[in-house]
């Protein structure tokens, strides 16, 4: 029954976090807070309660993890996200193209709809193109599931993940309380 529960209460508990935050620090922030606390809380989670007894990580992986982790998870994931922005946020703002009049959680979902598609076609070229492949696989190569192996990431392989789920919406002129919560919902799903 609890395993039921998880995943949505995770999710309702970091929403719960991030949005009384959203007025003091900005939306950006406030999701970036939020991912924060709920990756710690994730972590004792896990040390406590591992899936299974033998998948603790050991400290020299740890280790591992964490520089994997600042060398390639953090720089792939901001260089792409901000990159995208930066490119295509003026083209988006002179097309206008985004339905600003929709209700903030519609324009959540078809934001979400939007960063999906470009994941989804970058993550299956880089299974099928044997030159990208060898980009991805050191992300396939851990044998236990614990949540510091998802920063196992080439920054090349994360950044082009980034840039191409995020470019759509830049480029249709998605505002930037949008672009955070399309954010938090990958993040969270990411980490769970
Ligand atoms: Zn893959």
């Amino acid at each position: 029954m609890l395993r039921w529960f998880a995943l949505p209460f995770t999710f309702a508990a970091t929403f719960a976090l991030a949005w009384p935050l959203v007025a003091p620090l900005g939306a950006l922030a406030a999701v970036t807070v939020a991912t924060l606390v709920l990756a710690a809380a994730l972590l004792v989670v896990e040390q406590r309660w591992p899936n299974r007894p033998d998948w603790k990580p050991a400290d020299r992986l740890l280790t591992e993890d964490l520089l994997h982790g600042v060398l390639g998870f953090l720089p792939g994931n901001v260089g792409g996200s901000v990159l995208a922005a930066l490119l295509f946020s003026s083209v988006g703002a002179r097309s206008d193209l985004w339905p600003h009049g929709w209700p903030a959680a519609l324009q959540v979902a078809l934001g979400l709809v939007l960063f999906e598609f470009g994941s989804y076609w970058q993550h299956r070229l880089v299974h099928e193109v044997p030159w990208l492949w060898r980009l991805h696989q050191v992300h396939h190569t851990p044998r236990r599931l614990v949540l510091l192996k998802s920063t196992r990431i080439h920054a090349l392989d994360l950044g082009s993940a980034a840039f191409v789920s995020m470019a759509p919406l830049c480029l249709l002129g998605a505002d930037a309380d949008t672009l955070a919560w399309v954010t938090l919902v990958t993040n969270v799903n990411a980490l769970v």
